[in-house]
């Protein structure tokens, strides 16, 4: 039995809901099918036209709060990607791949962003009709504020995340700056609307941790409780395993963000999407509240994991119950 939720029974917005196309979201993300193919971009799309939902993504801005929050933000971050990036040194910087990831490493954390981490660019992580040569991705993540974050759905909650949206376009533009310098092409990959490819699967990749109930990745250290950009290269750096902290098997067990999501959008089960078994918000069901919520964040704000310090404990935690478990199952 889902527990009292103040923002139930939530009614979407008439306006808001004549504008829905009369494909559901679900269909373009894939949900059901069995076989494998790449995403199609069902949101945050650079052009709004070239999404069935662009109607709604349009209602989303217009209906942005009149709050000098939001609208310095998104100025900030428009300049910062209207930057240009700096002319590609002549000659290339060659070294180690462990060197480049400490330099990495040092140039990024702490200050630019609070974590990083690099994999080999894969195909099926790039939206359908989109193409790259670039062999790797470096991921960045910004963490949010909690102390505002947690006041999600409320107008703080929505200008911590806009504002961590421009730190996470500054570092992309950043670190795509000083590979260029060092004589190396790159290409940054911002949000939200990334235009070219979906940001999570890198993110799971590169050791950010592992997907949530909420359909946001949790990390050891930040807990869903952060943004992502990114930036293509061919620059050899060391890439960066995935991890397993035991997310998934605690996801199954505990309910928090389903309970506390208004519109119910979150499953206790996984879903086949796209030939995958794995957690899966409910589109149809998530943006209205979204769109009328100034971008909503509650389900990643519940998460126990997005509490400062609370993350690594669980780890520490679910390690030591794992290696018990490994220890019974030898004897
Ligand atoms: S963001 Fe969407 S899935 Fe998360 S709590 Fe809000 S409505 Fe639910
Ligand atoms: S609130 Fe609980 S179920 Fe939801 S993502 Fe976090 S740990 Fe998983």
């Amino acid at each position: 039995m889902a527990r009292d939720n103040p923002y139930r029974p939530f009614t979407p917005d008439p306006d808001q809901m004549a504008r829905a196309p009369d494909i559901s979201g679900n269909e373009v993300n894939g949900l059901g099918e069995t076989d494998m193919r790449r995403p199609r971009p069902v949101y945050w799309a650079t052009d709004p036209d070239q999404i069935a939902h662009g109607e709604m993504q349009r209602w989303f801005m217009q209906n942005s709060p009149d709050d000098p929050r939001f609208t310095e933000q998104r100025k900030r971050r428009q300049a910062a990607m209207d930057r240009p990036l700096p002319e590609l040194a002549r000659s290339r910087l060659e070294q180690g791949a462990d060197a480049w990831l400490a330099a990495l490493q040092a140039f990024c954390v702490p200050g630019l962003a609070e974590k990083v981490g690099v994999a080999r660019l894969q195909d099926d992580w790039l939206y359908e009709g989109q193409a790259t040569a670039f062999l790797r991705i470096v991921v960045i993540g910004v963490q949010h504020d909690y102390a505002v974050l947690s006041h999600a759905p409320e107008i703080e909650a929505g200008g911590e995340v806009m504002r961590q949206y421009t730190r996470a376009v500054e570092a992309a533009m950043a670190v795509a700056g000083w590979l260029r310098r060092q004589g190396w092409e790159a290409e940054p990959v911002t949000g939200p609307m990334t235009g070219k490819l979906a940001l999570i699967p890198p993110a799971l990749a590169s050791g950010f941790g592992e997907l949530g109930k909420h359909g946001s990745v949790i990390d050891r250290d930040m807990g869903a409780s952060f943004r992502l950009s990114a930036v293509l290269t061919d620059a050899p750096i060391r890439e960066t395993p995935a991890v397993e902290h035991g997310i998934d098997a605690f996801c199954l067990s505990c309910r928090i963000c389903e309970d506390a999501c208004p519109p119910e959008a979150l499953s206790p089960t996984k879903r086949r999407v796209r030939g995958v078994e794995k957690w899966y918000v409910d589109f149809d069901r998530c943006i209205p509240f979204f769109n009328q919520h100034q971008g909503c964040a509650i389900c990643i704000a519940v998460c126990p994991w997005s509490r400062p310090g609370v993350g690594q404990n669980l780890a520490r935690k679910l390690a030591r119950r794992a290696q018990r478990q490994a220890r019974a199952d030898q004897t």
